[in-house]
């Protein structure tokens, strides 16, 4: 057995960002519907770098942003971002004082929600949406922005339709005290990716029963929206008057009906290469032994840096354009792969994953192989790994 060392100054880990694969998907979108689009840009823009992706969405067509959490949206103004920003999933005693000072819009799925944005509003000077409104009246506080939250049939987030009446009455009381504006409804589909499916028509349905609602009790919001990635690919019907972006942003579609550009690439050097002989067995629980004489190469990747270890055993990596199998188990910082006699050297670099075009693995490829979705392998590399936006 022999055992060859990367040179000294091998790079580690790296994986590139491509914001030209986000700026072309943006136009795809927008191209797609007359409605506004949205840039979801939560978890860290699905690992691609929020605000990169933010202000990539935003010079592409997109007009709005959304994330989960107010921290998300506060995160981003730090960063000079000064586009309207929805934030969608925080507790009652969230420090909706602050994203009201930042201008962040607010989803509102219960009466508590309602009651502690106007409480927590009433008393600051929240800085008005120059984007939407133009220049503020200086007569009037504006209030909060918020998008009342309709529970479109997940069972997740957003108000039941047996308080959804209540929720817009006292919403519509507070707009005439001027403690908050209702500017947006919105919902969420359960099967956006399954486009005949009929949960998508019960909830258009239950939708369009929550704006009638809504517009009985007076409010009048300018953004309708229910529809995400998927929906806004397959459904018309759902576009309303702003689509909810966020996986499609960055290449993912889980309608598997459009040709979108992965976004992200994922590279390690091999760090060592060795010489077994047949029979030698191969990481833990020696899950694989070699069934001839090969050639081993060793890559600095692992489990905490995103690889998922539900991959072991189906996965490939690409080296000289060349597929090779991982073999045995991934492990938490390292992985080994199959050279066979492929004169492969230490330091040379192998493609994880990229967007495909050289016959390198996908991201989809990869969410196969772990029985996993796209979504899953993208959010979730970690922190240890380089990175270069490109
Ligand atoms: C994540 C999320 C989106 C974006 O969905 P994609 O399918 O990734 O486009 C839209 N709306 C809500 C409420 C979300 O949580």
């Amino acid at each position: 057995m022999s055992v060859l060392l990367a040179p000294r100054g091998t790079q580690s880990a790296e994986l590139t960002v491509d914001l030209g694969a986000i700026a072309e998907n943006t136009s795809t979108f927008a191209a797609r519907t007359s409605a506004a689009v949205m840039a979801v840009v939560k978890a860290d823009g699905f690992g691609h770098g929020a605000a990169d992706v933010a202000r990539t969405a935003l010079a592409n067509g997109a007009t709005r942003l959304g994330v989960t959490n107010v921290d998300e949206a506060l995160a981003l103004r730090d960063e000079g971002i000064d586009a309207p920003i929805l934030s969608w999933l925080n507790a009652v005693d969230a420090d909706f004082g602050a994203a009201g000072l930042a201008g962040v819009e607010l989803a509102v799925p219960s009466r508590e929600h309602l009651d502690a944005i106007a409480g927590g509003l009433g008393r600051g000077h929240p800085r008005p949406n120059l984007w939407d409104e133009g220049a503020p009246d200086p007569t009037r506080s504006p209030g909060a922005y918020v998008h009342l939250h309709l529970d479109t049939g997940l069972a997740r987030d957003g108000a039941e339709p047996e308080a959804w009446s209540d929720l817009c009455r006292a919403a519509r009381r507070a707009e005439l005290d001027r403690t908050l504006q209702v500017v947006g409804v919105m919902g969420h589909l359960s099967h956006a990716d399954v486009p005949g499916d009929s949960a998508n028509s019960t909830a258009r349905t239950r939708f369009a029963w929550g704006l009638q609602t809504a517009r009985a009790a007076g409010l009048r919001p300018r953004w309708r929206h229910l529809a995400a990635t998927a929906a806004t690919l397959t459904d018309p019907l759902a576009h309303h008057t702003l689509c909810r972006i966020g996986a499609g942003l960055v290449g993912i579609d889980p309608s598997r009906t459009t040709r979108l550009r992965p976004a992200m690439t994922l590279q390690a050097p091999v760090v060592t290469v060795r010489r077994v002989r047949a029979g030698t067995p191969v990481g833990y629980g020696h899950t694989w032994t070699a069934p001839a004489a090969t050639y081993l190469g060793l890559l600095p990747l692992g489990y905490a840096d995103g690889l998922p270890l539900s991959a072991s055993g189906t996965a490939h990596v690409a080296l000289r354009g060349r597929r090779h199998p991982v073999v045995g188990r991934i492990s938490m910082d390292q992985l080994v792969v199959d050279l066979g006699d492929d004169p492969v050297l230490p330091g040379e670099v192998a493609t994880v994953f990229g967007p495909g075009d050289a016959g390198e693995p996908t991201v989809a490829e990869w969410a196969t192989w772990a029985g996993t979705i796209e979504h899953e392998i993208v959010t979730r590399i970690g922190s240890r790994v380089r990175r270069r936006v490109a």
